[in-house]
């Protein structure tokens, strides 16, 4: 089955089979210059970044493959212009955006002061000095630029991810972040079967009429004290999400049936405990599963809405328990 390539493995991918064939004609120039020491300089960069090529091709995994890049671009530049001296010196550009593309702002802000610091001490004493501070401001605005746009790619990625996962009347996680979440959780659960997850849904009691009586705005403040309701009782390990409307679901890690169903009933206790001013008061519906070996996130959210419809029939205002569907 083909599965869909993130950004980030994307840009590991291309950035090491990028830099893996554009050092490939120097390994065959200096074989044939027989400049041994170059040759297994960019052997040794080639072997790596073409390990680190397959390595995020065959998992998927990033983590380590940026570490790879950064050093290989540090180390190979570093012995480079320490062999072969100054002429070797415009290398360090791509090697100076390498760190950036792949390592947070700050992070390669760091190793990329000390990587210059260490070329310099090595061209300083032969090169010409009006040269050496060219190469300085060259270098230092290079730096500073990818510095800024990386930075400020960051933040906005972080924005939106935000805009894309959160629910902007609630501030709590949307139905995307709640199925990523899913996704994730049951991975783990794959791993390490032994232990427990379950969920909560939630539904709101007749929740239309008090739109109908107290109008949308007032609607919306209800669901706000709600939400805000929940996160204050709950773990912080524990997250909750609004599935839509007025439906939402608590996803409590390592926490069985049974725990789920007390967690339920203090939440429920706790919803009834909310007034609006004297206007109304509030109640809902709760139906909880706990995560079933081998069932994926939509049969699992399926049998927590069979026990929530359970609920509801039963009067509202009740919390009730899945039934053990097998998938
Ligand atoms: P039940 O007890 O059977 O769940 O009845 P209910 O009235 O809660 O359910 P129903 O599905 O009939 O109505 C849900 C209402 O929730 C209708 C919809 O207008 C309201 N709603 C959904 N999203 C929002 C929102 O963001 N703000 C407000 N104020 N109301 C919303
Ligand atoms: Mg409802
Ligand atoms: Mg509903």
């Amino acid at each position: 089955m083909s599965k869909k390539r993130s950004s980030d493995e994307f840009i590991i991918l291309v950035l090491s089979g990028a830099i893996a064939l554009g050092i490939l004609p120097f390994v065959v120039i200096r074989l044939l210059q027989k400049d041994w020491v170059m040759v297994v300089l960019n052997t040794f960069a080639f072997i790596g970044l073409t390990t680190v090529f397959t390595y995020v091709c065959l998992t998927g995994r990033t983590t380590i493959a940026r570490w790879v890049i950064a050093s290989l671009a540090v180390i190979v530049m570093s012995f480079t212009v320490y062999l072969k001296g100054y002429q070797n010196i415009l290398w360090i550009f791509p090697a100076l955006t390498t760190l950036f593309f792949v390592l947070t702002p700050f992070l390669a802000l760091l190793i990329a002061v000390g990587f210059l610091a260490v070329i310099i001490t090595f061209v300083w004493p032969s090169m010409d000095k009006v040269m050496a501070l060219q190469f300085f401001i060259a270098t230092g605005s290079t730096m500073l630029f990818c510095f800024t746009f990386s930075y400020r790619m960051r933040k906005q990625q972080d924005e939106l991810t935000i805009l894309a996962t959160q629910d902007t009347l609630t501030g709590v996680g949307n139905r995307r972040a709640l199925e990523e979440k899913l996704i994730e959780l049951i991975d783990l659960k794959k791993r390490y079967p032994e232990q427990s997850a379950s969920l909560i849904l939630i539904d709101l009691d007749e929740f239309k009429s008090i739109n109908d009586r107290f109008g949308h705005s007032f609607g919306d403040k209800v669901l706000t004290t709600f939400t805000n309701t929940i996160v204050d009782r709950i773990r912080v390990t524990d997250k909750l999400y609004r599935y839509g409307g007025e439906e939402f679901v608590v996803i409590a890690d390592n926490t069985s049936q049974e725990e789920a169903i007390t967690l339920a009933e203090s939440l429920r206790s706790s919803i009834e405990c909310i007034t609006f001013q004297g206007h109304c008061s509030l109640t809902a519906s709760f139906g909880v599963a706990q995560y079933l070996k081998d069932e994926n996130q939509w049969h699992w959210l399926e049998r927590a809405d069979i026990a929530l419809y359970k609920a509801k029939e039963s009067g509202r205002n009740t919390t009730c328990s899945a039934p053990d569907i097998p998938f």
